[in-house]
């Protein structure tokens, strides 16, 4: 999956994108930047691999996802629309990547790259949520997400939070300024900027609330 910065500063760049009408329904940036992370923030929920609730989350239909999320907080869902644009459309390089490679952690390496472009290609610097802004969402959040899952608690998503906002401070602590492969990073350009058309329009979508089949009919872990 594309990771936490890639994320992050495409979610923005779609959202510059997007027409004032459009924009001007995400009325809380903070809950669109961590809508953004999609089912990735829930990676933290439980720690136990096999009934890990972010992996369940991304295997679900995306029409379902969005036909309840975009009833609920319209900032919260848009952000989440982009994480499913950018998920269903640059997997599939990083899945390209991984097969000619065979250093180990490839997959990840890859993904971490590729935000380090992102950020240069749009100037834009890699940054994480200051921890008020995380955790402070926890009662919006499970508002949003409790009709994905039904073992999805208040206590659950406040735990999950606090362990996501250390989870995103190790990864700011430790990001490099240089590339770990030595790929031609911009011949992803196309495919990014097909990602951010995806993300608009599914955006659009979720706000006016008319999830269109076709385009929610991807796999969050597209191949
Ligand atoms: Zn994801």
């Amino acid at each position: 999956m594309p990771d936490y910065f890639t994320h992050s500063i495409l979610s923005q760049v779609a959202f510059e994108r997007l027409e004032k009408n459009v924009r001007d329904c995400i009325a809380d940036r903070k809950l669109y930047l961590l809508g953004a992370q999609g089912g990735d923030v829930f990676f933290m929920y439980n720690l136990n691999k096999s009934a890990n609730l972010g992996r369940r989350l991304h295997a679900l239909d995306a029409q379902f996802v969005f036909e309840n999320l975009c009833r609920d907080n319209p900032s919260y869902a848009a952000g989440y629309a982009t994480h499913y644009a950018l998920d269903s459309t640059i997997h599939t390089a990083v899945y390209a990547f991984e097969a000619t490679c065979r250093a180990p952690f490839a997959h990840l390496a890859f993904e971490k790259d590729i935000g380090l472009y992102v950020s240069r290609k749009f100037s834009t610097p890699r940054k994480i949520m200051p921890k008020d802004d995380v955790c402070g969402a926890t009662f919006a959040i499970y508002d949003c997400v409790k009709k994905l899952d039904d073992s999805i608690t208040l206590t659950g998503v406040e735990r999950c939070l606090k362990r996501y906002f250390i989870y995103t401070r190790t990864i700011y602590a430790r990001k490099k300024q240089t590339y770990k492969f030595d790929y031609d990073y911009s011949s992803l350009s196309p495919l990014i900027e097909k990602s951010i058309d995806k993300a608009v329009q599914c955006v659009r979508c979720v706000i006016e609330q008319n999830i269109d089949e076709k385009l929610f009919s991807e796999s969050f872990l597209q191949h």
